[in-house]
Order: structure tokens, then sequence, then C-alpha cells
């Protein structure tokens, strides 16, 4: 069995704290051992980061570009093999696990150019003879923490930004998928990145992940998860610049106007791609008592025939979900959805011995405030919820804590516009599922669903500091606001 240790400082270091195992979820079967990080391991990780960065912040941002560039070059080429492998450690059909890899490819790429912008802003003075103008600054060491459902794209939507704003990193993968960290970190390595810039801890929340966010010397955390980590690290990070993006309920309207069809393709993809574990993944169809009873027989027929296995299969539509926690959570929120008396029409059940598979699930009959139509599950569970107008599937949608993603499928652009108008959310799709984002737009969401934009140019925005300059020509004293 192979042993993966921690990289620090540029070197592979083993931990005193002991290993642990990560898994197939559609085998069950154990790919590699890896190191329980202590406080000791962040400690040694953070004093790496800050060394290198002394040297990292004087590289000029274009060549920084080079090397990410590089980075984006190692990933194609690799870009089968680490496909390959994150089917294999977290489960999503392969054709997903490329695309996560090619968003990772696509973002060096971005943020390869930005090292050739990073603008700040120049102003007019009030008093003659006075330039005013702003400088980005790295911001220092920065915490990264990511979640393991698109282990490949969220660290590297963090690192690039990280990277060209000229910061150093200590990097905490989840514990679900720690062998996608570790060759994301080899090909960062292989491209140039000096060593210590990036430096990664493998193992649990606790003590790896909270040494990171209560950590003296961590001036930045930018952290993908869950809402209740979310909160914990907003009371014990201190004061630092800490970025969340956190859970989502997403909803899918379906106006009586809509392409029916489009809209299928749309919900199936949202709620049941990556086996409805997106942070952007549709679990409530709300839609349009004209249409409900037609489009509710639509979806089920469908759904009825997603082919779950395993995600190396070229035969598989789903895979298995990550992990036996997030099996029993998904069914213990079916159970909770019948006693709520909600209608089960589809799913609702384990589908093997081994591995993590649950059928695709769907229930109709639902109610805005149930649990199942509030809570994120995510899993593949989606609620079908009728409304009489387009108020009503806005107030519906807006029901929620979170505000991630949304959706509205019609015809009209009247309804369309007031719905971009209305919804609270970070991102809305017209004529579109809830997932799909492109990486030159900023991502995040309003609500619970955390604080900050990541990609594109707000990216830049989480990793930099602005710095404000005022050079004074004049050759005298001059004070603002006075002469
Ligand atoms: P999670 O349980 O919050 O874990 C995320 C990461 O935080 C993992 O590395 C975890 O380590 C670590 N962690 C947990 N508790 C911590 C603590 N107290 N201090 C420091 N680190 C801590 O979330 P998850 O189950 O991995 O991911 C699923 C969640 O992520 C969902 O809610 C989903 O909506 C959200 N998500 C959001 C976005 C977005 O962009 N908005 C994108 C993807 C996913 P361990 O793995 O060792 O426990």
């Amino acid at each position: 069995m192979a042993v993966y240790k921690n990289y620090i400082g540029g070197r592979w270091i083993s931990s005193k704290g002991g290993l642990f195992d990560s898994l197939n979820p559609a085998t069950e079967k154990s790919l590699g051992k890896f190191q329980k990080s202590t406080k000791q391991d962040v400690d040694n990780a953070v004093s790496a980061a800050w060394k290198s960065y002394e040297k990292w912040r004087d590289v000029p941002a274009p060549r920084k570009g080079e090397i990410l560039l590089n980075v984006a070059q190692l990933l194609k080429e690799n870009k089968e093999r680490l496909a390959r492998l994150e089917t294999t450690e977290m489960g999503k059909v392969l054709a997903e696990a490329r695309g996560d890899v090619q968003e990772a490819i696509d973002v060096f790429e971005y943020m390869a150019g930005e090292g050739r912008r990073l603008l700040g802003s120049t102003t007019p003075s009030e008093l003659p003879k006075k330039a005013c103008m702003t400088f980005r600054q790295p911001i220092g060491v920065v915490g990264l923490i990511t979640p393991w459902n698109f282990p490949i794209a969220i660290p590297a939507w963090k690192m690039s930004a990280a990277l060209i704003c000229g910061n150093a990193v200590v990097f905490k993968p989840s514990s679900d998928t720690p062998l996608c960290a570790i060759e994301l970190v080899n090909i960062l390595d292989a491209a140039g990145v000096p060593k210590g810039a990036v430096n990664l801890v493998t193992g649990s929340a606790d003590p790896a992940g909270t040494a990171i966010v209560s950590h003296k010397d961590i001036r930045g955390i930018s952290f993908t998860g869950s809402r209740d980590t979310g909160l914990w690290i907003t009371r014990n990070a201190g004061i630092k610049k800490v970025g969340l993006e956190l859970g989502g309920k997403n909803g899918i309207i379906v106006m009586d106007d809509a392409d029916m069809k489009l809209a299928l393709d749309g919900v199936i993809w949202g709620a049941f791609g990556t086996t409805g574990q997106r942070c952007t993944a549709c679990s409530r169809v709300i839609v349009h008592r004209k249409v409900k009873e037609k489009f509710t027989n639509m979806l089920v027929e469908r759904a009825k025939h997603i082919r779950v296995g395993d995600g190396l299969k070229p035969s598989t539509d789903m895979g298995p979900l990550i992990n036996r926690a997030a099996l029993e959570k998904t069914h213990h929120y079916t159970e909770i959805g019948r006693k709520e008396g909600a209608k089960l029409v589809c799913g609702g059940i384990k589908l093997s011995k081994k591995g993590f598979f649950f059928a695709p699930t769907v229930f109709t009959n639902v109610q805005a405030g149930m649990r199942i139509a509030r809570e994120e599950i995510f899993g593949p569970v989606l609620s079908i919820i009728e409304v009489s107008d387009l108020q009503e599937a806005i107030d519906v949608m807006n029901s929620v804590e979170y505000g991630l993603s949304s959706s509205i499928y019609t015809q009209n652009i009247n309804n369309a516009f007031e719905a971009i108008e209305k919804i609270e959310a970070g991102i809305t799709y017209v004529n579109s599922s809830t997932i799909g984002a492109e990486v030159h737009l900023p991502f995040g969401g309003v609500k619970q669903t955390g604080s900050g934009r990541e990609a594109g140019i707000m990216g830049i925005e989480e990793f930099s500091e602005i710095k404000t300059v005022y050079v004074d020509y004049s050759g005298k004293l001059q004070k603002a606001q006075m002469d």
C-alpha cells in the first residue's frame, strides 16, 4: 500500500500524527495511506511558506504568469490520467472528471494572463500637482481549505489566484480526496512553482484544519465547504481576510411557457450530475401548476432510466456518493421527506452492499417549508414544488437560507428579466441548468452561501490587498480637505 507524505518547504515529509486511508467510493478499496497532520506540521508549513514568500512576492507578475502557464500545460498533458484518478477517488463519472481537470487548466491559463494586468486604478486628486493611485499587493501567507467534490478544480481556482498575486499558501484538502491534492501539488512543483510557495498538509479538520484557521501567522483563509464549517471559521479565524464559498439549495423555475424538453434536460443534469453533490446542484424544481403533471411524468421517466454505477465505466450516467456518511444522510432525508408528507415517486433507496450508490430520487407534492425543500442534502434528491405564477415561484426560490445558483426556463423575456432582478442568488441562468460556471466570471453566493467571489477578476480581489498611494510633486505641504 502506497504511503503519501505532506509537502512542506519543497520536501515530502511524514507527520508524527499517524496515517489515514482514502477510499474509492465505488469499491470501498483503499487508494493509499496519507498523513494525519498535526498542529506542528501546520506550524512547519506556515514557516516554510513565509520563507518562500519573501522571494516569490518579488518575482515580476508576468514571470509568475509564465509558471502558471507551465502548470496549465502539464495539466493538459496529464488530463486523462488525472481525470481517471479523480473518478477513482471521488466517484464522479469520467466525462465530468475530465471537465474538472479542464476547469483547472482554464483557470491557470486565465490567472497567467492576470500576471500582465493585476490592475490598480488612477484617479485625479482634489489638489494640484498630486497623483493618486492604487496598487495590488499580496496578503502574505494564506490558508486554503477545500472540499472533495471538485478536488482538482477548486484548489486550482484558489492556488492560481493566490500565486499570481504573490502569496504563499498552506493547503489542506478534504480527507476524502488527498490523492488528487498530491497529484496537483506534484504538477505545480514540476511546473516550476518555487519550493515552499505551496505547502500541502493532509489530515482531518481537527487538528490540521483548525490549526490553519486559527494560526496567528496566516493572514488570509479561503474556504470552500459546508455552511456549518464556514460559520465555525467565521467565529475562530480572528482578524484575517476570509473568503467563504458555502452550500446551496438551488432551484430551477419551470414556467408554463417553457420549452419542456430543454427544461427537462436542464433539471436532470442539475439534479443528478455529480450525483447531486455540487454546491450548484438543483434540488428544487419550482414548476407552474399548468405544466406540473406533464413535467413530473417526463422527469420521473428520465430519472428511472439513469444508470448508476462505477464512474469509470462508459455506460454509467451517475456515480456513487462520496462516503458512507453521505449515503446514510441522503437516505435519512428521504425518510424525512416521507414523514413530512411529500410523495416519493422515484428512488429513495440504497443500491448495493459495496460502494456508496443511491438511486436518483424524486419527491412531488413538496411544500416550500418542508426540510427536504430547505436543507442542503448534497445527494441525488429532487423536490418538485408547484406554484401558480412567477411571483410565487420567486418567493419559493428565495424562501431558503442559501443563495448560490438559480435558473428559470421561460420563453417570455419579461419573466426572465423579472427573475434575474428578484431572485436572491449569486448566479441566475436563463434557459440553462444551475450548473456550468465559467472561470472568467465571478462565482459565489449571497445569504448563508457565504461571502466573496472566486474566479475571474473577483478571484484577484480575494487574494490581494489594495495599497493606496498619493504622490505630491508640488514641493510644498498641501492639506487635503483644508487647502
Ligand atoms: P466540509 O465538511 O465543510 O469540509 C470542507 C473542508 O473543510 C475539508 O477539507 C474539511 O476537512 C475542512 N474542515 C471541516 N471542518 C473544519 C474546521 N472546523 N476547521 C477547518 N477545516 C475544517 O464540506 P465538504 O463535505 O467537504 O463539502 C461539501 C460542502 O461544500 C457542501 O455544503 C457544498 O455545498 C459546499 N461547496 C461549496 C462550493 C461553493 O463554491 N460555494 C463548492 C463546492 C462545495 P476534512 O475533510 O478533513 O473533514
